[in-house]
This record gives structure tokens, C-alpha cells and sequence, in this order.
């Protein structure tokens, strides 16, 4: 199954329990709008896409993924995620995302920027602060941010700043948004201990990817007493199951670009830490990590989702029978769209929200999603997962939209 056909699948399972006619699926998953291109930069090409996934709650927004793998089936699926995530999240946005496919770690920092500005000559008549609002996703940082941001102003011949998120803070960028994600995800897993784990403080993690979502979430959980046993990045992993030291483990990356130079702790394989006997398992690098073929030998009973799409559709319903809760990529990895969203605010009306403000706010949009996500659960008698609560929450918020617009 490709891992938009993942996406049907789940889809078609909500159609069920809500009743929802065919009109509404095809509507809920047809892209609005498929962008290519091929960028041209120094001779070379690169495939490079914007999708639209859906509109009705409001502009699309969703980040852009440089990756040698990057396919259009890939943002297709990551655009959809950003509709429903952007709809579980309370927030005014429908779903895009994009993509350039090429290795950003081969590829030398002149050349990444080039690729960066041939993005948005590309693409800048279907992007703005209304139409749909680009930000980082894997191997795209802040910095890329500010690169396109240059390129779409000249385009346009105007500022606007809120046509793109996750930028440097001079550029007006949000205090919070650098560790915006693994916020979010931490305070989800607060959520979840209390509620499903009574509150238990000795609770063993293993965190996969170790990029700005996994870096910063290990990094919270091990201030917090988690003890953070095993971490991977895409060159392998380390364990130590008495717990390994973040702070040390961060300088490490650092200075060699991997974890596993980290001295007190085993070596061990990507897939072996998915199958450790931890507590929590924190996935944070990339989608179809857990799938039919090693499902069975998850140990951790909780996984939280702080990638996308990490778990496929097969897998969560072998999980689902071996009583395995997973929090979903929609609600688990939200925080950072969230304070995306309060940058564009930002953006719009010339204010500066402050840190103690917004990291109020954030708490407070986290805590609420995870509530009505888990008392959907509780309404369907825990016959569902925690995905497909999620799932019915959003679809029927997007549908709703689409109603009073006369699409349906
Ligand atoms: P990043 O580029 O900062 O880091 C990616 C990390 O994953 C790196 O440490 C890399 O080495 C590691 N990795 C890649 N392939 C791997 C593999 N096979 N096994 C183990 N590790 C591997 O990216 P990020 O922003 O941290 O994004 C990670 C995931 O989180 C993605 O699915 C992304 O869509 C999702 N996400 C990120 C944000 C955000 O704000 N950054 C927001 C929502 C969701």
C-alpha cells in the first residue's frame, strides 16, 4: 500500500462509523490543487511539488520537505495530514504541504539556497499568507525560511511576512517556534501519563530521530525524570537502559552529526529501537516506520507520533489488538503548527506575543485537543483508537465547513 492508500483506508472507516456518503470522501480526499516543477539550479534538475490537500477551513498551511525520497504521493499524504491536523487544532487553516527531492546533506549550503529561491520563483503564485503558508519540515529549517521569504517578497513586490512560518526571529519569526513541535508532543505525553499511566514517574523512553523533533523532545522528557533510554538519527542508534545524558548526547550530535559517537551506551540498529521494552516509544523521523512486518514485536504499550504518518494502517490494527495505544501524528505533533499559527497572527497585525503568553496559549490548544480526542475515544466505549477519534473529530469539522459552503 502506497501511504496515500493508507490514508483512503482510514477514511473509509470513518465513512462508516459516521455515515458519511461518497460525495464527502472524494471531496475530504481529492487534492484541491497538485503543483510540479522542476527546478533548475546549476545545470542540475530537481522534482519539487506544492499541494493543496483541502481549503475549506481557511488557507492551506504545512511544511516543505527536502528529502532524496520525497515523492508526490508523499506530500499528497502529508498535505491531507495537515488539513486534518490543522482541523483537530482548532485552527483557520486547511492543509498543504511541499517537497523538493534531492539529499540536502550532500548538497553544499550555496546550492541549498539556490534550490530554496528556485522553490518559490516556481511555485510563489499559489503560496502567500492567504493562500497557503509554507514552513520547515525534514532537513528545512529557519534559515530556508528566511531565504524564501526574500524570494516571494521580491516576486510580489510587497512585505508579508505571514506568507511563510517558522522563520528567524528578525525576520518575525515566534519566540517559541524553534522547539514548537516537541513542546506540543511533550505535553501530550504529560496528558497521557496522567490519564492512562496514573501519573507514574518511572517511566523508560526511547525516542526515534533525533532532528528538531526528537532532539528537543528527549531533551524535555530527561529534564522532566523520564529516563530517556535508547535515541536513533538516520545513521543508527544508542541504548543505555539505565538512561542516557541528553545534554552530553547533544553535544555529541554536534560535533560528529551522529548519536551513536556517544561513548556510555550500546550501538543498536533503527529497527531494534522500535522494539525495545520501553515505557513510551517517541517516533520522530520519518512515516511508515512500524508496518504489518514488525508490528508484533512493538514492546513499548505507548507510542507517540511525533512524525508523520510513522505507523502504517496495517500496523495499527495489530497494535490496536495487542491493546498498543498510539497518539496520533495529528494531535501528537500539532504544537508546532500551533505556534506557526500564532506567528502568522503575529505577522497580520503587527503585535509581539511574548513567551509566557504564548507558551500559556499553546498549553491550553494542546490540552484541549487532547481531551476531545480522548472522550471521543471514551464515547465509542475504547471500540476505536485514539487515531480514529482524532480522525472523526476532523473530517467532521472540515465537512461541516464544507457544508456551509455549499460544496456538499
Ligand atoms: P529533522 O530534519 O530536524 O530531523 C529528522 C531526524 O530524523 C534526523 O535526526 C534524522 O537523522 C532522523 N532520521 C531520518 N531517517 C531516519 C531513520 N530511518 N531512522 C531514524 N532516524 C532517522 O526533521 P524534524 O523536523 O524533526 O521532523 C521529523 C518528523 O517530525 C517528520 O515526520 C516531520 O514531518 C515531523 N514533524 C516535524 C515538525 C517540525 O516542526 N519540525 C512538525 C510536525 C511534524
Amino acid at each position: 500500500m502506497s501511504t496515500f492508500d493508507n490514508i483512503l483506508s482510514r477514511v473509509r472507516e470513518v465513512q462508516k462509523l459516521e455515515n458519511l456518503d461518497e460525495a464527502a470522501f472524494n471531496l475530504l480526499t481529492t487534492p484541491k490543487r497538485i503543483s510540479r516543477a522542476e527546478l533548475e539550479v546549476d545545470g542540475q534538475k530537481y522534482q519539487a511539488w506544492r499541494i493543496l490537500s483541502n481549503e475549506a477551513l481557511g488557507p492551506g498551511k504545512g511544511g516543505i520537505r527536502f528529502h532524496p525520497e520525497v515523492s508526490e504521493d508523499e506530500v499528497k499524504s502529508l498535505a491531507f495530514w495537515m488539513s486534518l491536523k490543522n482541523s483537530l487544532a482548532g485552527l483557520p487553516y486547511g492543509g498543504g504541504k511541499g517537497g523538493v527531492k534531492f539529499d540536502p546533506k550532500t548538497t553544499d549550503a550555496a546550492t541549498i539556497e539556490k534550490i530554496s529561491r528556485e522553490f518559490i520563483r516556481k511555485f510563489y503564485k499559489v503560496l502567500g499568507q492567504d493562500i497557503d503558508i509554507p514552513a520547515p519540515d525534514v532537513y528545512t529549517n529557519a534559515k530556508i525560511m528566511g531565504y524564501m521569504l526574500d524570494e516571494y517578497e521580491k516576486a510580489v513586490g510587497h512585505h508579508e511576512p505571514g506568507m511563510i512560518t517558522g522563520k528567524p526571529l528578525e525576520l518575525g519569526g515566534s519566540v517559541l517556534r524553534g522547539d514548537a513541535t516537541a513542546r506540543g508532543g511533550y505535553i501530550v505525553i504529560k496528558n497521557l501519563v496522567e490519564k492512562l499511566l496514573a501519573g507514574r514517574k518511572d517511566l523508560k523512553v526511547a525516542v526515534q530521530g533525533f532532528g528538531n523533533a526528537g532532539l528537543f523532545i528527549a531533551k524535555m522528557l530527561a529534564f522532566d525524570g523520564f529516563a530517556v533510554v535508547a535515541v536513533s538519527d538516520s545513521q543508527g542508534g544508542i541504548y543505555n537502559e539505565k538512561g542516557l545524558n541528553i545534554e552530553e548526547l547533544i553535544k555529541v550530535k554536534e560535533a560528529s552529526g551522529r548519536v551513536d559517537a556517544y561513548a556510555d551506551a550500546a550501538k543498536i540498529t533503527n529497527e531494534a529501537i522500535l522494539e525495545l521494552p520501553v515505557d513510551i516509544l517517541v517516533l520522530a523521523a520519518l512515516e511508515n516506520q512500524i508496518t504489518e512486518k514488525n508490528a508484533g514485536r512493538v514492546a513499548a504499550p505507548y507510542i507517540v507520533e511525533l512524525a508523520n504518518g510513522p505507523v502504517t494502517y496495517d500496523a495499527d490494527k495489530i497494535l490496536f489488538a495487542h491493546g498498543t495505544q498510539v497518539v496520533p501524528d495529528i494531535l501528537a505533533n500539532s504544537g508546532g503548527v500551533i505556534v506557526s499559527y500564532f506567528e502568522w497572527c503575529q505577522n497580520r497585525t503587527g503585535d509581539i506575543l511574548d513567551n509566557n503568553y504564548l507558551s500559556d496559549l499553546l498549553m491550553k490548544k494542546m490540552q484541549a485537543s487532547f481531551t476531545a480526542v480522548f472522550e471521543k475515544y471514551l464515547e465509542h466505549d475504547r471500540k476505536i483508537d485514539l487515531r480514529t477519534a482524532a480522525y472523526i473529530i476532523a473530517i467532521n469539522r472540515i465537512l461541516a465547513a464544507e457544508k456551509f459552503r455549499g460544496n456538499l
